[in-house]
């Protein structure tokens, strides 16, 4: 199942005390006689409860119409992000043409990197490392990740896990390239379809060469191979070029993946649903980003 790699983009990091909000008082200010127990005692429970954090999943749930959270938050916060989740799954799944799933998906949202790392040991070891993740267990659709210091940053990662759950609900076998390219796709949220940032200035080096057999390589991925930062890019790239053309757009990628599931070669369909080999489609995909490039690098003054 599929997941989101370290990416420049996304700040993984976690700033010191960001999860506990915990302030500690000014030792100048105790009685002299308990100062320093005062003091020692506050240090000592600030460690044990980043212990706990690091190795128990949230258990505070709010439940909503496609996910239910678990995470540390206040109530607000915590509906809030239930609220956009279910908004996300929803709309996703109409600019696909596909029924929200069925079944919930359980999003656990961590405190930390480190807290997510032990529970994808437990729960899902050939993920860990991943920055977040979606897998599905017996009964369920998990997607676990944890907080970014900045909030904008976790919903993105959420957004794009939440891809990867609507996907893996309707699809046994999905292209690298679909599943990673519709999955950043859509993580820059409404309105869909803008130009992402962080994959135009992976792009940029590849985009002065005229490499025909890049497309080629990243349509042929197989399924289950871990995408290099570059390739995650390039699948962002295919499928905004394929969702911008009024030819093609989402019903063909829909489709394309229709086929697929039911055994097609996935190389073999994309001449078929997009009407050329891959690497006959270079040049136009290349002019395609040069514009959105020159675009977002705005008028030359
Ligand atoms: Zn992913």
């Amino acid at each position: 199942m599929a997941c989101l790699p370290e990416h420049p983009t996304l700040n993984t990091s976690s700033p010191p005390n960001a999860r506990l909000h915990i302030v500690l008082p000014d030792r100048r200010n105790l009685p002299r006689s308990i100062g320093s127990k005062a003091f020692l005692i506050l240090l000592c429970a600030a460690a044990l409860h980043m212990a706990g954090c690091a190795g128990n999943p949230p258990v505070t749930a709010t439940a909503g119409s496609h996910v239910v959270l678990y995470a540390d938050l206040s109530p607000n916060r915590a509906l809030a992000m239930q609220q956009e989740a279910d908004r996300c799954v929803q709309e996703i799944a109409g600019c696909l043409n596909l029924e929200p799933p069925e079944q919930r998906a359980k999003v656990i949202l961590f405190g930390s990197r480190k807290a997510l790392t032990r529970y994808l040991e437990k729960e899902s070891p050939h993920q860990v490392g991943a920055a977040a993740a979606c897998f599905i267990t017996q009964n369920e659709y998990v997607v676990v990740l944890s907080r970014h210091w900045r909030w904008a940053e976790t919903m993105r990662t959420l957004r794009h896990e939440l891809t990867h759950y609507l996907l893996a609900a309707h699809f046994e076998k999905m292209p690298p390239w679909l599943n990673e390219g519709l999955a950043k796709f859509f993580e820059l949220g409404p309105p869909y379809g803008s130009a992402h940032p962080g994959c135009l200035r992976t792009l940029a080096n590849t985009l002065r060469r005229d490499n025909s057999d890049i497309l080629r390589r990243i349509v042929a991925l197989p399924e289950g191979v871990h995408l290099s930062k570059e390739q995650y890019a390039q699948a962002w790239a295919l499928v905004h070029f394929l969702a911008s053309d009024p030819r093609w757009g989402m019903g063909a990628l829909k489709q394309y993946l229709k086929a697929v599931d039911s055994g097609v070669d996935q190389v073999a369909q994309f001449e078929k649903s997009f009407g050329r080999r891959p690497e006959a489609a270079h040049s136009s995909w290349r002019r395609h980003l040069l514009k959105l490039q020159g675009q977002a690098e705005g008028p030359v003054p």
